[in-house]
Order: structure tokens, then C-alpha cells, then sequence
């Protein structure tokens, strides 16, 4: 439920209310707005649901007490009408900016990561991406370069000034990718790890949280619940294409997804095509598309040599393709105003 506090409500009153939510033994999330102060109540409320927001109501310097009619309560516009905007490493995500993420699938070696940074960042990228721990469908596929990978990132990130973002796959390593980097991204296969996401919950930095490989909106908003309700609301959510039946493409990019999610959720929305067309001509043309289409940015895959790389060369972008593309991007990005969704 939202408690909605009055325009004129002073700040022990907010503390009040506050002390009120958690004797019930429920958690209060603040969101500030330019006018008033909304406190998101979440915990299992069950049967004393209409109980507890009628004390609430009661209490001095509230509104109103509305329930969420979503299951995703502090992801949801209902609670966090603006736009969530992130700033992280001296870029900005959100919020009508362009982010743009680019960077080798896998670092492989100090050479290629820093080759790549360099040329990236010439092109106007805005974060550096990297794989140092990689999630593989065979075990026998190339692995990552692990702790060597996260110091070849920092690297790159003092050399080029971008900030970096990388992935984390178990929880007990959480802290550790959140010392080197500036974004920690969950992939697709781990979006339902939910000791994951409560351990993404408690860092001090941007998530990015890519959608599942077969996941609804639904499940995907509930886990970036997950890492909001256990105290981090810095969550980017990121579409790279959800398996269907068709084979030309690894994955089928759901671009509605952007539009859908911007009018459900304050979060920002990133487009990956690397992962979800899979073949690198098709990139271009869907990170464009993307961007049309209202996304606050794209994360995509560049190898100085796409045709050597040890992971996803085939959906890997040339440094010359990269360059061509992101002026495109930024055009693009100048000219389109996002289209609202109206209430239907
Ligand atoms: C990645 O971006 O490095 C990755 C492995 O992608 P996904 O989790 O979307 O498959
Ligand atoms: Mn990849």
C-alpha cells in the first residue's frame, strides 16, 4: 500500500508514520517527490490489510492510503512516479539521457579489453562492459579471467574515464565485483537467483538486471523487487530477447518491452541486441530501433577481432561498426520524443 502524505506534512510527521509502519511489523520505502513525501508499505500485510490502512489513514500529516494494485509495489510508477535516474562514474542513466554500453562479451586479455575501451570510448560509449566471470552453457567453453578480468576492468576505466559494468553470478562474490566495478549486472540465467538479487540488494551500487530467458514482465519487475525491497533502488532493467520458436535469431528481441515497462516502472530500460539477435549485422539495425523506440540506452558486444573472440564472436560488433553505429544512435536519440503510453 502507498501512504500518500499531505502537502503540508512535517518531517516528524513522516517519522511518525514511519514508526507506525514497522510496529505493524511492516517495511516503509520513501519515495520523495518535488511536492510530498509517499511512504510504499511492503510485508506480508495478509488479512490485516484493510485494518492497517485505516490506523495509517488516521495518523496526523496523512492524505491518503491506497493499495498497489500491482504485484511489484516499489518498482512500480504507482509508488515512484518520476523516472528513477542513476548517476553513476560521471555518466547519467535515465531520465532522457543516452547510455550507451559497449565492450567485449568476455575480457580475454589485458590487450584486447584495453584496445577495445580505448576505441569504445573514441566512439562515444558511456559505460565500458566485460565479462569477467561468465556464465556458459558448457563447461568446457572459455570461463572468464575471473579476478584478473576485474583488475584489467579497473584499468580500462581509469584509462577511458567510462565507468565499467560486469557480472556477478553467486552471492558470496557480490561484495567482492562491487569493489572493481561501477554497475553490477545479473544475467539472464541467474534474473530468478533470488539469494542474488537480496545480495544485490545490500551494495552500495547500480544493478543492472537483464531479463530472463523465458521470463514474463511480470517476473522480471518481481525480481528487480527483490533487489529494491532489500535496499538498493538503483536497478537498471535490461531486454536482450527471450527464446521463442524462431531460429534465424538466437533470441526474439521483445521491443515492446520498452514501452510496457517505462509505463509500469520508474526504472530505466536498456536494449541488449548482441544477446538477443545473435548475429552481428542485425545489431545495428535493433540498436536503432531501440532507441526509437523510448530506450534510455543499449548495451552491445565489440571485439577488436570478432572472428578470434572466445565468447559470442558471431553477435560481436567491429570497432568500426561500433563507430559507425553510436553517431546514429545519438541522431537517433536527438529527434525522437518518447510517445506516453495514455491510461487505456
Ligand atoms: C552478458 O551480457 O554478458 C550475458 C551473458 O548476457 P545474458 O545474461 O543476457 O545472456
Ligand atoms: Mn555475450
Amino acid at each position: 500500500m502507498l501512504v500518500v502524505m499531505s502537502v503540508t506534512a512535517t518531517e516528524e510527521q513522516v517519522q511518525e508514520v514511519r514508526r507506525h509502519i514497522e510496529a505493524d511489523g511492516l517495511t516503509p520505502h520513501e519515495s520523495r517527490g518535488e511536492e510530498r513525501v509517499v511512504i510504499g508499505v511492503v510485508g506480508n500485510v495478509g488479512l490485516r490489510k484493510e485494518q492497517v490502512m485505516n490506523h495509517l489513514a488516521g495518523l496526523p500529516g496523512v492524505d491518503t492510503v491506497t493499495p498497489v494494485s500491482k504485484p511489484f509495489k516499489l518498482t512500480s510508477r504507482e509508488f515512484h512516479p518520476q523516472d528513477t535516474v542513476i548517476e553513476v562514474g560521471g555518466t547519467t542513466i535515465g531520465g532522457g539521457s543516452l547510455t550507451v554500453i559497449a565492450g567485449p562479451c568476455a575480457i580475454e586479455s589485458r590487450d584486447q579489453l584495453l584496445t577495445t575501451a580505448d576505441a569504445v570510448a573514441e566512439a562515444g560509449a558511456t559505460v565500458l562492459r566485460g565479462g569477467a566471470f561468465k556464465p556458459r552453457t558448457s563447461p568446457y567453453s572459455f570461463q572468464g579471467l575471473g579476478m584478473d578480468g576485474l583488475r584489467f576492468l579497473v584499468e580500462a576505466r581509469e584509462r577511458t574515464g567510462l565507468p565499467a559494468v560486469t557480472e556477478v553470478m553467486e552471492p558470496g562474490q557480490m561484495a567482492l565485483v562491487a569493489e572493481y566495478a561501477d554497475i553490477v549486472q545479473i544475467g539472464a540465467r541467474n534474473m530468478q537467483n533470488f539469494p542474488l538479487l537480496m545480495a544485490a540488494g545490500k551494495i552500495e551500487r547500480p544493478v543492472m538486471l537483464k531479463r530472463g530467458i523465458s521470463a514474463t514482465i511480470e517476473e522480471w519487475l518481481m525480481a528487480a523487487e527483490y533487489i529494491v525491497s532489500s535496499g538498493n533502488p538503483e536497478v537498471i532493467l535490461c531486454e536482450r530477447g527471450i527464446r521463442t520458436f524462431e531460429r534465424y535469431t538466437r533470441n526474439t528481441l521483445d521491443l515492446t518491452a520498452v514501452p510496457l515497462l517505462h509505463k509500469l516502472s520508474h526504472l530505466p530500460v536498456i536494449v541488449d541486441p548482441s544477446h538477443a539477435t545473435g548475429k552481428r549485422w542485425l545489431v545495428p539495425p535493433m540498436a536503432v530501433a531501440s532507441v526509437a523506440g523510448g530506450a534510455d540506452g543499449i548495451m552491445v558486444e565489440v571485439h577488436p577481432k570478432p572472428d578470434d573472440a572466445l565468447s559470442d564472436g558471431e553477435q560481436s560488433l567491429t570497432l568500426e561498426m561500433f563507430a559507425q553505429m553510436a553517431p546514429v544512435l545519438r541522431q537517433v536519440h536527438g529527434q525522437v520524443e518518447p510517445i506516453v503510453a495514455a491510461d487505456v
